[in-house]
C-alpha cells in the first residue's frame, strides 16, 4: 500500500520523514511552483510564510514545551532550524530562506521519499493518504474532501477566535458564576461600574489593530471584531457582548458584563464570549486586562480573525486524526483546526509514526495523556457533545498549545506550576516515545 502526502508545508514534512525514517516509501505531492496560494511564493518546501519565529524555547512556555516534545519525537522542522537559526533572544527564529531550502534538499536526497511537484484534485480508494494542504488549501481539492471524504459541509473557511484566558488567572472575586435568564452557573459573569467600562471602551477604540489581508477582506463580514461594534457608538457594546441583561449581581443588575465561559471539560481554559477581536496581542493584553476579573489574567490564546481552512475534526476525525467516513484518509496540519507552525508540523509526526505503526504492526497509539501533543490531539477530536457545558453550543474553533492542557493539580506559584507542568509533560512523552518503539520493534 502506498502512502500519499498531499502539501509540502510544515505538517507534510514532518509525516514523510517520520513515515520515511521507519522504512515507509512515501509520495509528497506539492503544487508550488505550478500553482501557488495567496501567502504562498517560493518554491522550497515547508515554507514560514509569516513570522520567521516559532516561538519561545523556554519550558515555562507551551511553545517551548511543545518543542521539546517534538524533539523526543525526532522533528525534522527543529533540525532543520537548529542549521537556520537566527539571534531572536529566548525564541526559535530562522532564516526562513536557508531553513526551507535545507528541508527541501533533505526531501530531494531521500530515498524513501518521492517529491512530485503536481496539485492533487482527487484522493483514490487504494492508497493511504494524508491530507497536509494547510489553512489555504486548494480549492478542487478542498470541494472534493467536502463532498467524499467528509460526506457532508464540515469545513470552516475563517476564524474568528475570542481571546482564551487560564482559568487560574481569573480573579473570581471581580463577578459571579451564573446564566442569564436561568440558575445554571455556566458563565463567570466580569462585572464592570460605569466608570471601568468608560476606561475600557476608551482604549479599546483607540488600540491598535492588526488589518485585514487584501484576500480576506469579503470574509469577515459576518463576524465583526468587538473593536468594531465599540467604534459604531459608546453603548453599542452594551447592547451587544457586554450587555448585562438577565443577570443580577448583589441583587443588581451590573452597569456592564464580560461572559467567561468554559473551554474544556477540565474548566481550565475560559473564553470571553462574543470577544473576536483584530487587536495586537499586546494590545490584547493590555486593553482586557481593564476588566476588573482580569486584571492579572494569563493569555493561553488572542483573540484573532483570518483566513482558514480548517474541517470540524471533532465530528468527522477520530483520536488519530483519521477520516471516520474514509479510513484510509488522515488529516495533519492547520486543516485539523491546530494552529501555527509548530502545532502543526507536531501533528505531521503524529499522523506519520501512526501509519507507520499501523503498516507495520497493525496497530496505532493514542496520544500521550498530560502533553502538549496529546492536549491538542485529544482537543480536536473531541465531539461536542463529550466536552460538556455550553461548550456544546459553540462551533468548533481552531486552538495551539496551551497550559490547560496539562493537570498537575494545585500548585499556588505560577512559575514552580509551569515548571511542574513541563516535567509531566516530557515525561510522558519520553515514555510515549518508548512504548511506540517498542511497539514498532
Ligand atoms: C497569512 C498567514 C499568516 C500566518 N502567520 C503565522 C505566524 O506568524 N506564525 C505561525 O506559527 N503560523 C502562522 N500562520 C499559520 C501557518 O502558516 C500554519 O500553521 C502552517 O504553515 C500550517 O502548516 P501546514 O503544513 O498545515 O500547511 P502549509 O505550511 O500551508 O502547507 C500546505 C502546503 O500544501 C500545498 N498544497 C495545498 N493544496 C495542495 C494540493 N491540492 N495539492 C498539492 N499541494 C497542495 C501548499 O502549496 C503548501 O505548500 C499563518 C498563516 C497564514 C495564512
Amino acid at each position: 500500500m502506498k502512502v500519499n502526502i498531499v502539501g509540502g508545508g510544515l505538517a507534510g514534512v514532518e509525516a514523510a520523514f517520520a513515515l520515511a525514517r521507519r522504512g515507509i516509501y512515501v509520495n509528497l505531492f506539492e503544487m508550488k511552483p505550478k500553482k501557488f496560494s495567496e501567502v504562498h511564493s517560493s518554491s522550497n518546501l515547508a515554507e514560514v510564510v509569516c513570522s520567521n519565529s516559532f516561538g519561545s524555547t523556554k519550558l515555562t512556555t507551551a511553545s517551548g514545551v511543545l518543542k521539546e516534545e517534538m524533539r523526543i519525537l525526532d522533528s525534522t522542522l527543529l533540525k532543520a532550524a537548529a542549521l537556520s537559526r537566527v539571534e531572536a533572544g529566548t525564541a526559535l527564529a530562522v532564516d526562513r530562506k536557508k531553513f526551507s531550502s535545507i528541508i527541501t534538499k533533505w526531501v530531494d536526497k531521500h530515498p524513501k521519499i518521492k517529491l512530485i511537484r503536481d496539485r492533487v484534485a482527487k484522493l483514490n480508494d487504494e492508497d493511504i493518504w494524508i491530507v497536509a494542504c494547510g489553512p489555504l488549501c486548494d480549492g478542487e481539492l478542498i470541494e472534493y474532501i467536502k463532498r467524499e471524504v467528509l460526506k457532508g459541509d464540515f469545513l470552516y473557511f475563517f476564524d474568528a477566535i475570542a481571546p482564551i484566558v487560564y482559568a487560574d488567572s481569573v480573579d473570581f472575586t471581580k463577578g459571579f458564576w451564573g446564566s442569564r435568564y436561568s440558575d445554571e452557573k455556566d458563565y463567570f459573569n466580569c462585572v464592570l461600574t460605569e466608570d471601568e467600562y468608560n476606561r475600557f471602551y476608551k482604549e479599546l477604540i483607540k488600540a491598535e489593530k492588526v488589518e485585514f489581508k487584501e484576500f480576506e477582506k469579503n470574509y469577515y463580514e459576518a463576524c465583526l471584531p468587538v473593536e468594531e461594534i465599540a467604534e459604531r457608538g459608546k453603548e453599542t457594546l452594551l447592547y451587544g457582548p457586554l450587555k448585562p441583561v438577565g443577570l443580577k449581581f448583589k441583587g443588581k443588575t451590573p452597569f456592564a458584563v464580560v461572559q467567561l465561559r468554559k473551554e474544556n471539560r477540565e474548566g481550565t481554559l475560559l473564553s470571553l464570549v462574543g470577544f473576536q477581536t483584530k487587536l495586537t496581542y499586546r494590545e490584547q493584553k493590555r486593553v482586557l486586562r481593564l476588566i476588573p476579573a482580569l486584571r492579572n489574567a494569563e493569555f493561553a490564546k488572542f483573540g484573532s480573525l483570518h483566513r482558514n481552512t480548517y474541517i470540524n475534526s471533532p465530528e468527522v476525525l477520530n483520536i488519530y486524526l483519521q477520516a471516520k467516513k474514509k479510513p484510509n484518509v488522515y488529516f495533519a496540519g492547520q486543516i485539523t483546526g491546530v494552529e501555527g507552525y509548530m502545532a502543526s508540523g507536531a501533528t505531521g509526526i503524529y499522523v506519520g509514526m501512526n501509519i507507520a505503526l499501523l503498516l507495520k504492526k497493525g496497530k496505532m497509539l493514542k496520544p500521550p495523556e498530560n502533553t502538549m501533543l496529546g492536549g491538542l490531539i485529544r482537543y480536536i477530536t473531541t465531539p461536542k457533545d463529550e466536552r460538556g457545558g455550553k461548550v456544546t453550543k459553540v462551533s468548533f474553533q481552531p486552538m495551539s498549545e496551551n497550559f490547560g492542557f496539562i493537570e498537575v493539580g494545585k500548585v499556588k506559584n505560577k512559575k514552580v506550576k509551569r515548571e511542574r507542568q513541563a516535567e509531566v509533560a516530557l515525561e510522558n512523552m519520553r515514555v510515549w516515545r518508548e512504548k511506540y518503539e517498542s511497539e514498532f520493534a
